[in-house]
């Protein structure tokens, strides 16, 4: 009964046109955009407008939600799905959006700074002028916003683990193996991984899948030269290689820069 309204629902959603001030928030604040293949572009609009419909965002300390915060946030969200579904975000209940260029737990005072979070109850907690500053780069390979929603969709299996739900039983063996072996090097300090990967992702495994995810998408090329058998399992899961839109790899100078 519920699957049956919410198609009926999203029909509804798609035969409204995409507003011309989304497609100018999009081409003005999210410069991946504007890299994409004019098909993966047109589904990402899509998925963009079922995402701000469907899911509920709350502005914290005094932040009041805008269509900009909703459909930037929404476009980093989608990016993740262009090749996947949409239902990998049916346990995220809401967004919360912080005015802060950091955030900071009011009891874990030893963690940190932090610019946003994913909590395992459905709720992904942003830092606005994070997720600008990550989007407004696209090729540093550093996205609160991709970082965030990679958390969420590994936990779409029930569990921060690095391990998402992957499309074929028979690929968990591989995954976990390649996923193993690289988090160990860049735990050891491997040079390779250090090319392609934030030091953050050492921290435990399921930073490791959301800063991979984060190199993915944003250092395709550089990542598919240093480290293939990483490169080859997130493109297997996420289901394209990024680099067949133009991308930022075209223009990355000196691959030993950190
Ligand atoms: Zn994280």
């Amino acid at each position: 009964m519920f699957g049956w309204w919410r198609r009926r629902r999203r029909r509804r959603i798609l035969a409204q046109p995409f507003p011309t001030a989304w497609e100018e928030i999009l081409r003005r604040k999210v410069r991946f955009y504007g890299m994409l293949r004019p098909d993966r572009a047109e589904r990402l609009r899509k998925l963009i407008q079922i995402f701000v419909a469907e899911k509920p965002f709350f502005g914290a300390a005094g932040l009041e939600i805008t269509d900009e915060i909703r459909v930037v946030v929404a476009a980093a969200a989608a990016r993740l799905v262009l090749h996947l579904d949409l239902s990998l975000y049916d346990d995220l209940r809401e967004v919360v959006v912080y005015p802060y260029e950091a955030l900071r737990h009011p009891k874990r005072r030893d963690d940190g700074p932090f610019l946003g979070e994913a909590h395992s109850f459905g709720t992904v907690v942003l830092s606005w002028p994070a997720v600008e500053a990550g989007l407004a780069n696209p090729c540093d390979g550093h996205d609160t916003a991709t970082h965030e929603f990679a958390h969420v969709l590994d936990h779409a299996d029930g569990g921060f683990d690095g391990t998402p739900p992957l499309r074929a039983r028979e690929h968990y063996r591989a995954w976990a193996e390649v996923m193993a072996r690289r988090f160990t090097r860049l735990r050891g300090g491997g040079r390779a991984e250090r090319r392609v990967l934030r030091m953050y992702g050492a921290k435990n495994e399921a930073e490791f899948f959301a800063v991979a995810t984060e190199a993915f998408f944003e250092r395709p090329e550089r990542m598919r030269r240093e480290t293939p058998d990483l490169y080859e399992e997130l493109r297997r899961f996420f289901g394209f290689a990024p680099q067949e839109d133009p991308s930022c790899d075209q223009t990355d100078p000196a691959a030993d820069r950190s």
